[in-house]
């Protein structure tokens, strides 16, 4: 591992902290936790902590002795001075004269000693960080360093690999009483450089920045070297598979593997737990998925303790896929994940009674998903989290096959894996988050660099659902995502090209796992005296404005059934369907077939829970009802362009936002399906009944 510190790089952060008011200890303690923080291989996501003991001014103008250490769940890899909250040192030091001490008493003492009361809670190893007497203190889960120490011989190894220059702290889990076990380690061997806190981490002390730092490297390259050295061979898999085959095979079971890691709703009957997925298959991941032995070492567990809230402490393991007998994979997979649920239960069930019996059960679905001859997926509430949960999936495929390359893997008992998933304090780290009503769902909507369609797009995610903005200008699509934000995906979408509806779908499959929610939206108007049209006219317009839809809804069915998890078609239909203008028929009667479309939808699919409804929107300022035609067809009227717009009963004008959350209000109806929901300020002759 090579070190990041760069002279250069340090003095001008000293140099940007000294206009800020921030000394060079703490520019330097920010410097060198962001180079420990933008390594996967030695933190991710939150994980691992930095310290520096320091003096600053309380409220009163007193200079007092602090710990700064970093707050729980920050990201190294970003931190700034406010991630590091100031806490006194002498208060916190006198812990330790106690035996112990209950989390919530704990924080409630952090908290009580900040310098700013309104600072984040500390981080969960802050006793150990106030214990310790060094003024810099590095603490990285750094993946080489668990291979060596996940293993019935650590102690042992860590003598062979560090030479005596870490002391070794047996397993505990983090909090008090790690703390007090470490500074006891450390006073019996005060010479040592660093701790190793066995099958969960390691750390790094000294009198300045650099010098904690550079022998958070040194260590980490020891390990990394050790492994390298003393490998057993491994086969490297040497046949490198087509991208786009693997693409298309992740589209055809990832709704498969999406749908039967779902929970249905206890309570609500249509409603359904579901998740995101997040793909890999590097060959890292395809040598492992295809050992031998892939379900027992899948037991094993974590290999460090913080890893178990976000990726549960076992995998979920699946069959082959056979492109073939799909119908094979998605039974052993249904089977498969209903035994990991019914394992989580009862693993809940056996460690909450050790433990006191006051736990609340998490959701038993499983975080990580293993296929043999293909990868892993990664789970989560929503796209953020299925990726972390992917990039520690990945981490722990290589903590694994190197432990195993250099010895026999070994992490914690299932009974300390669960004190630390069920830690209140691990669980806090990812916050009191609330579920939005459309978390875990995927929604696809075409049309979507259009005006209806980027409301619509900006609607769902603001609902917390995950969405694909398809639109056949791909320039204008990727515009929309980069407005909507998060993880929003664009994708280049042609619905007059079936082809390239299938395409998309299976891209959004590929990315997100599947669909739930299918706003069919694009369309175009066309004129003429049906009389007098030509019929290539009529054609291009049913095209678009019926076929489009047609493909949409078959492409978004055939996902939400791979799924089992129900769905929701949505279309967007016009006025004309209802009530025809003149010369507007090549529009209105394709609509009119779309109408009857989304009934059929509703009734062929009901039984599958796929929901179908439409919204009749009209008079919105859009692609369809450009700014020169409003202008036009307002002087036509001798009406001025308010009053053209709001031409109708209540006298409001109707906006793209508004037909977004007639769009969203359908996707919530659970119990609403072959329904039309008119968004046009009223307009008698257009009303459904
Ligand atoms: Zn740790």
């Amino acid at each position: 591992m090579k070190s990041g510190w760069v002279d250069r790089d340090a003095e001008a952060i000293v140099a940007d902290g000294t206009k800020a008011g921030v000394d060079r200890d703490l520019a330097l303690r920010i410097y060198t936790t962001r180079l420990l923080g933008r390594d996967p291989k030695l933190v991710l996501h939150g994980g691992g902590n930095t310290s520096l003991k320091t003096r600053m001014r309380d409220l009163f103008g007193e200079e007092v002795d602090v710990l700064r250490v970093k707050s729980t769940g920050a990201d190294m890899a970003n931190i700034e001075p406010a991630d590091l909250p100031a806490i006194r040192l002498l208060p916190m030091r006198k812990l330790r004269a106690l035996d112990a001490i209950e989390d919530d008493e704990l924080v409630g003492i952090e908290r009580a000693n900040l310098i700013d009361s309104t600072a984040p809670n500390p981080s969960v190893e802050m006793m150990l960080h106030a214990f310790l007497p060094h003024k810099f203190i590095d603490h990285t889960h750094a993946t080489a360093v668990l291979s060596v120490i996940d293993q019935p011989q650590r102690e042992k190894l860590c003598q062979d690999v560090f030479g005596g220059r870490l002391a070794f702290v047996p397993y505990l889990r983090p909090g008090f009483g790690l703390a007090k076990k470490a500074i006891d380690v450390f006073e019996n061997e005060p010479a040592c450089e660093g701790l190793i806190l066995s099958k969960h981490g390691i750390v790094t002390f000294g009198d300045n920045a650099r010098e904690a730092y550079d022998r958070m490297i040194a260590m980490v390259s020891l390990a990394e070297d050790f492994i390298a050295r003393n490998r057993k061979s491994v086969a490297v898999r040497a046949s490198a598979r087509a991208a786009e085959k693997v693409a298309e095979t992740a589209a055809r079971i990832a709704p498969i593997v999406r749908g039967a890691c779902s929970e249905r709703h206890e309570a609500i009957e249509g409603a359904w737990r579901r998740l995101v997925l997040e793909f890999r298959a590097g060959d890292a991941v395809l040598n492992f998925v295809d050992r031998g032995d892939l379900e027992g070492i899948s037991r094993a567990g974590v290999i460090t303790p913080d890893h178990t809230i976000r990726t549960k402490n076992w995998p979920l393991v699946l069959t082959i896929p056979e492109p073939h007998r799909l119908a094979d994979f998605a039974d052993t997979t249904r089977q498969r994940s209903q035994a990991f649920t019914e394992h989580c239960r009862q693993y809940f069930e056996r460690n909450n009674e050790r433990a006191g019996g006051n736990k609340i059960a998490l959701d038993p679905l499983p975080r990580v998903v293993l296929v043999p001859g293909f990868g892993l997926f990664g789970l989560g509430r929503s796209k953020e989290d299925a990726i972390i949960a992917a990039d520690i999936a990945e981490t722990w495929v290589e903590g694994v096959s190197n432990a195993e390359a250099v010895g026999t893997f070994e992490s914690i008992s299932e009974a300390e894996m669960f004190d630390c998933e069920y830690w209140s304090l691990e669980q806090a780290k990812l916050g009191k988050r609330k579920d939005l009503p459309l978390t875990g769902q995927v929604a696809a909507i075409t049309g979507a660099a259009g005006a209806i369609g980027a409301a619509t797009a900006k609607a769902f995610a603001a609902a917390g659902a995950e969405v694909a903005l398809l639109d056949v200008n791909r320039a204008a699509a990727r515009e929309q995502a980069n407005a909507v934000g998060g993880h929003a995906l664009a994708v280049t979408c042609d619905v007059t090209d079936a082809g390239s509806v299938s395409a998309a779908f299976d891209k959004i499959a590929e990315h997100f796992g599947g669909v739930d929610i299918a706003v069919s939206n694009a369309g175009a108007a066309w004129q003429g005296r049906i009389g007098e049209v030509d019929e290539e006219i009529l054609e291009k317009s049913f095209a678009l404005n019926f076929y489009g839809h047609q493909r949409v809804a078959q492409a978004a069915v055939r996902i939400m059934r791979a799924q089992g998890t129900g769905g929701c078609l949505l279309f967007n239909i016009s006025k004309q369907a209802v009530n025809p203008g003149s010369h507007f028929g090549p529009y209105g009667i394709p609509k009119a077939a779309a109408l009857a479309l989304m009934r059929q939808y509703a009734l062929d699919y009901g039984a599958d829970g796929i929901r179908a409804n439409a919204v009749n929107a009209d008079r919105i300022r859009s692609g369809l009802l450009t700014p020169d035609m409003i202008a036009s067809r307002s002087k036509a009227r001798g009406l001025s362009e308010k009053d053209y717009m709001s031409g109708n009963l209540l006298g409001r004008e109707v906006t793209a936002e508004d037909v977004a959350q007639a769009f969203l209000n359908h996707a919530l109806a659970l119990k609403t399906t072959a329904d039309v929901t008119t968004v046009d300020g009223g307009n008698i002759a257009a009303a459904m009944r």
